[in-house]
């Protein structure tokens, strides 16, 4: 899957909970970035070893453990802390999710770099550019690769991220899809769970599919969302 030559882009769906991890990067030097890295970390740098890709980065899009690892129903989900002990790059996350990740996976403060909406990051000519999102959780941030959106638990296809979790807010998930539908109608959208009937879409196609998408105003956001 790719929507050019330069750019390398998997989607690899993993664990028991339909997990999209992703690789990201530049086809030309090889250089990748991982997109929550959970579940499997051995079958995760298997492929990237087997493609001959370089790992630089871990990129978070929040922090729950179904994404980066961590203590989850009183069971150990491998994540993050697994992947650093073996290869040693950094983990980037908005700056106010930092301390949940670190919470969550007992990684320390210098395994991360904290990361502000329209931050860029390179992989050769690949930029990688973080927008912040939340809603979902505080420090949420989406993606944005070329024309792809890797979007966590923000959006799905069908739907979007819940927002009756601790550090969820309604409001702020609202002003956040509203943002996301502006992106133009042919990115493609990369989203955090295989939840829908197909695994990516365009945004055009997640606004004809997704009624949250849809909603444009907050009172009646706030009559659905109760
Ligand atoms: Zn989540």
């Amino acid at each position: 899957m790719s929507d050019s030559d330069e750019l390398i882009l998997e989607q690899i769906e993993i664990g028991p909970m339909q997990n999209f991890t992703y690789i990201v990067g530049s086809r030309s030097t090889r250089e990748v970035a991982i997109v929550d890295p959970a579940w499997d970390i051995d079958a995760l740098l298997g492929r990237i070893d087997e493609a001959g890709y370089t790992l630089k980065a871990a990129l978070v899009t929040h922090y729950h453990p179904d994404h980066v690892g961590g203590e989850f129903s009183r069971r150990k989900i491998p994540g993050l802390a697994e992947l650093l002990a073996k290869r040693p790059v950094k983990s980037y996350a908005h700056k106010l999710e930092s301390d949940g990740v670190r919470k969550v996976t007992g990684l320390s403060e210098s395994d991360i770099v904290k990361v502000e909406s329209g931050d860029k990051l390179n992989l050769g000519p690949v930029e990688v550019e973080f927008l912040h999102t939340p809603g979902h959780t505080p420090g949420s941030q989406c993606f944005r690769v070329k024309e792809t959106l890797v979007s966590g638990d923000t959006l799905f296809v069908q739907g979007c991220g819940r927002v009756d979790l601790p550090g969820s807010d309604t409001d702020d998930m609202f002003a956040s899809l509203r943002k996301l539908a502006a992106l133009p109608d042919e990115t493609l959208l990369l989203p955090g769970h295989n939840y829908s009937h197909v695994p990516h879409a365009t945004i055009a196609e997640t606004k004809e599919s997704n009624p949250y998408l849809r909603i444009e105003d907050l009172k009646t956001w706030h009559q659905i969302m109760g």
